[in-house]
C-alpha cells in the first residue's frame, strides 16, 4: 500500500461530515509537524481549521482543502460502508484507459471523501512532506491550510473567518492550489482558473389585502411586480469576458398568495440570485435590480447576500503557467482551463491578492452514493503538487 493511498484512508475512517473534522487535521497536524512545518490550530465556533506552513519570508504558496464531508445518505445503498475504505477492481468502460492497472481493469478506491476532497488532502500532505525532505531551504513558504466547514450551508467558520484573520495580521499569499476534484475524465485533463461571484437577494413587494371582487380597494403585489419580473429576466447584464459567459440573473423561488382563490394577498416573495463574472460588479447588479424595481413604483424590501466575489487567475500567471506545465508534462494532456462550476473556498483567498488555480482528481462520483477515486491517479497526485512546489519555490 502507498503512502497517500494509506493516509486517505485513514482520513475516511474518520466520519468527518461537515462540519464536524472527527480528527483529520490532529492525523495531519502530527504527520506535518515531524517534518519541520509550524502548526496552528485556528479553531472557530464549531470547526476546526489548520495551518502549517515551512520555511520564511516570501513567497508563499498555500495547499488550500477540506477534511469535512457530505453525508453519505442510506448506507445500504452503497457496495460498501461509506466509512470503511475499500479497494476494488473494475471493469474500464474505456479499454483504452492509461490507468487500466489489469487488462480493462483498474483499481478504485472506495469512500466517502475519496474523491471530495480527501484524496487531494493526502496527496497534498505527502507532497510536501516530500518537498521540504528534498528541499529542506527552499525558497519562501509552502503551507497547508485546511477547514472542516467547506461542505455546509454558510461557510461561516472555515476560511472566511481565516481569510479575514490573515487579513488582520498582514499574512502575505502569493499562490493557492485548491484540491476540489476539478478533473472531467482523467487526471489533469481540467484545471479552474476563476469562479463566477454569486450574489443573492430576498425580496418582499407589498401590496394590500382584499377581496377580489373589490380590487380598487386592495394592491395586488402578484400584479405589480410581474411587470418588474419581465424586465430583470430579460436584461442584459453585461456581455460576459474572454474567461466567462455573461451574467445570469435568476428566480429561484416566487410566492404569493392565501390559498384562497377570493383574497388579493398582501405581499409577494421571491428569492434571487446572481451568477455574476468579473465584468459586473455587485454593487452595480445591486443598485440596477432596486432601479427597476423603483420605476415600477413598488414597495418592497430587498435584503442581500453576496456569498462570493468572482476571482480569475489571469492566464499569464506564474501560477497558471506552472499548473498547466505541469498537467502536460506529468499527465500527459493538455487541460481545459475552466472557470465553471459552483463556488470554492478559493473565493476567500483570491481577494487577499492571490492566484488560485484548482486542481484534483475526477469529480464524476463526488456527493454520490459509491464515492471512489481511482487508485492509479490518486498516487500521481503527490507528484503534481510536489512538481508545483519545485518550479516555484526551487532554483
Ligand atoms: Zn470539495
Amino acid at each position: 500500500m502507498s503512502d497517500v493511498l494509506d493516509l486517505v484512508c485513514e482520513l475516511i475512517r474518520r466520519r468527518s461530515v461537515t462540519p464536524d473534522d472527527a480528527g483529520c487535521q490532529a492525523l495531519l497536524a502530527a504527520r506535518l509537524q515531524r517534518a519541520g512545518f509550524r502548526i496552528e490550530h485556528l479553531r472557530h465556533g464549531d470547526v476546526d481549521n489548520l495551518w502549517a506552513v515551512h520555511g520564511d519570508g516570501g513567497p508563499t504558496l498555500v495547499f488550500l482543502g477540506h477534511t469535512d464531508v457530505v453525508p453519505s445518505g442510506p448506507e445500504a445503498s452503497w457496495h460498501s460502508p461509506p466509512f470503511e475504505p475499500v479497494v476494488r477492481l473494475c471493469d474500464l468502460p474505456d479499454r483504452e484507459n492509461r490507468n487500466a492497472t489489469i487488462h480493462g481493469r483498474t483499481l478504485r478506491l472506495y469512500g466517502r471523501g475519496a474523491a471530495d476532497m480527501k484524496g487531494s488532502v493526502a496527496a497534498m500532505a505527502v507532497a510536501l512532506e516530500a518537498f521540504v525532505a528534498t528541499h529542506p531551504r527552499h525558497a519562501g513558504r509552502v503551507a497547508l491550510l485546511l477547514t472542516s466547514d467547506e461542505e455546509g450551508p454558510t461557510n461561516l467558520d472555515g476560511v472566511r473567518k481565516v481569510a479575514e484573520g490573515f487579513r488582520a495580521r498582514g499574512e502575505q499569499i502569493d499562490w493557492c492550489v485548491v484540491g476540489e476534484p476539478s478533473a472531467k475524465e482523467r487526471l489533469g485533463d481540467l484545471i479552474r482558473v476563476g469562479r463566477r461571484g454569486s450574489l443573492s437577494g430576498a425580496l418582499t413587494v407589498r401590496g394590500v389585502q382584499g377581496h377580489v371582487a373589490y380590487p380598487e380597494k386592495a394592491l395586488n403585489p402578484i400584479h405589480a411586480f410581474a411587470p418588474a419580473l419581465a424586465e430583470l429576466a430579460a436584461e442584459r447584464w453585461d456581455e460576459g469576458n474572454a474567461d466567462f459567459p455573461p451574467t445570469s440573473f435568476q428566480v429561484s423561488n416566487l410566492n404569493a398568495g392565501t390559498g384562497a382563490n377570493n383574497v388579493i394577498p398582501g405581499e409577494l416573495t421571491a428569492l434571487i440570485n446572481f451568477r455574476y463574472c468579473t465584468a459586473s460588479r455587485a454593487d452595480d447588479l445591486r443598485t440596477r435590480t432596486e432601479a427597476i424595481l423603483c420605476r415600477h413604483g413598488l414597495d418592497f424590501v430587498l435584503d442581500w447576500n453576496l456569498s462570493g466575489e468572482p476571482f480569475l487567475t489571469p492566464p499569464d500567471g506564474r501560477l497558471r503557467k506552472v499548473v498547466v506545465d505541469v498537467c502536460r508534462e506529468l499527465c500527459g494532456v493538455e487541460p481545459a482551463q475552466s472557470t465553471g462550476g459552483g463556488t470554492s473556498d478559493g473565493r476567500f483567498i483570491a481577494p487577499l491578492g492571490a492566484e488560485v488555480v484548482e486542481l484534483g482528481p475526477v469529480n464524476a462520483s463526488i456527493h454520490k452514493v459509491d464515492e471512489c477515486v481511482d487508485v492509479a491517479e490518486l498516487e500521481r497526485l503527490p507528484d503534481l503538487y510536489r512538481a508545483i512546489c519545485e518550479r516555484l519555490l526551487t532554483g
